[in-house]
């Protein structure tokens, strides 16, 4: 079954309001196992409301209007639906005597326009709204259900919590939605689809969605079925053979992020691990400590942007960054070796490279050097080309870092 919501309201055509009621609703709708398939935001225009009613109900079971319902000439949600299925609105005596006892609680006097909130389509119940002012509407059409609420958040929720959801899940038959989330480090987005595609393309059930930014990947996939085994059968069919593809790529199947994810590996080993940034700036420091509790294993770090920092405060050889230049394996190996001697943490990351836009030691912009110092071994170090601007590259090289420490770790 699926479900259309329109937002009501001028205001969310601005740049200042956004309607958040549709995000609540799905939530909501989606705990019953029903899709959302389309949402429309419609300004306080009667015509062009209608217009999209009437689309909706032939489109869609379930149609929930929010906002409009006010006492003002703008509020037109009554009228356009009333329009767009070709029903009177009329006047409820009921509706009435609630108003005005609720005006009389608040000792305030109702203004006549108040009177438009006593209207309900014909065919319709009234679901009481004990936040405000405006009834919502439940009405049963020949071929779907349409809800009308309030705008307001606090009384949408409240009328759609106690009224709406029971009647709906009266009505659905047995569905459930399960989802699958997982995080994709060390990739671009395009990469990534183009080798997980032939698995998930063949799918519309489990649907698959994969949302980038700054390479961090999540791919999601949600599954619908009669019941929760029905649903999770769907997703096996499919997660496990996207995730062994990928391989050590995916970071995480349970939504945490990367610096979580590593702080987990670090917690586990009882290890600590200390930074030596340059073209990150901060950056992969802020990472780490995102974490509420990274004090257990982040010991701190170093930000050596020169060379002159670079030996002072790391103990880089002088001689070797001028054969080398900051931009090189060795001086990312040395900077991690150094952080590690310094600080006495089990493992160091070090980050250098070229961010842009201009190159300060010839190696083109977006060269990044990712160096690890950790109990086995000598210092290990790898190079990447990373896409973006300036900002792009250093967010990236701080992914990308953290992405080699955990692969490495
Ligand atoms: P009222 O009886 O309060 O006039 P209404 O149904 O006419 O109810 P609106 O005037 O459309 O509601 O909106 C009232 C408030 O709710 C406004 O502050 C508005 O920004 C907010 N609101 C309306 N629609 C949404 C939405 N879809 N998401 C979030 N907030 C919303
Ligand atoms: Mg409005």
């Amino acid at each position: 079954m699926y479900a259309e919501i329109i937002a009501v309201g001028s205001e969310l055509l601005t740049p200042d309001r956004v309607d958040t009621n549709s995000l609540y609703l799905t939530e909501q709708l989606n705990t019953l196992g029903v899709e959302v398939r389309r949402k429309s935001v419609v300004g306080d225009d009667r015509a062009l409301l209608a217009e999209e009613v009437r689309r909706a109900v032939q489109r869609s079971e379930i149609v929930i209007l929010s906002g409009g319902l006010g006492p003002t000439e703008d509020d037109v949600t009554r009228d356009a639906v009333a329009d767009a299925l070709g029903r009177q609105l009329i006047f409820s005596a009921e509706l009435l005597e609630a108003l005005t006892a609720r005006f009389a609680r608040l000792n305030r006097k109702m203004a006549d326009n108040n009177k438009r909130q006593t209207f309900l389509l014909e065919g319709a119940e009234a679901l009481p709204n004990a936040r405000g002012t405006a009834p919502g509407q439940w009405l049963e059409t020949d071929s779907a259900v349409v809800m009308l609420l309030p705008g307001p958040p606090h009384e949408l929720k409240a009328i759609f919590a106690d009224d709406c959801l029971p009647r709906l899940a009266k009505r659905l038959p047995p569905q459930a939605i399960r989802t699958r989330f997982l995080r994709v480090a060390g990739m671009g987005e395009s990469d990534l689809d183009q080798m997980i595609s032939p698995i998930y393309k063949p799918y519309a059930n489990p649907m698959t969605t994969i949302l980038a930014g700054a390479g961090d990947i999540q791919i999601h996939l949600r599954a619908r079925g009669s019941n929760a085994a029905e649903a999770e059968a769907l997703l096996d069919e499919v997660a496990p053979r996207i995730e062994e593809l990928l391989g050590e790529r995916v970071y995480s199947r349970d939504g945490a992020s990367l610096e979580t994810v590593v702080g987990r590996m670090l917690r586990a080993r009882g290890a600590t691990v200390s930074v030596a940034e340059s073209c990150t700036g901060g950056l992969l420091g802020e990472r780490i400590t995102n974490v509420a509790g990274s004090s257990d294993y982040f010991v701190g770090g170093f930000l050596a942007y020169t060379d002159r920092l670079k030996v002072n405060l790391l103990g880089v050889e002088a001689g070797m960054l001028a054969l080398h230049t900051s931009v090189s394996e060795e001086t990312a190996k040395a900077m991690a070796a150094g952080a590690r001697a310094r600080t006495g943490s089990t493992y160091a990351i070090a980050v250098t490279g070229e961010a842009g836009p201009e190159s300060a030691t010839g190696a083109p912009v977006g060269t990044v050097i990712v160096g690890m110092a950790g109990p086995d071994g000598d210092p290990h170090a790898e190079r990447y080309t990373l896409f973006g601007d300036r900002n792009g590259i250093r967010a990236r090289a701080a992914q990308w870092a953290l992405d080699y420490f955990r692969r490495r770790m």
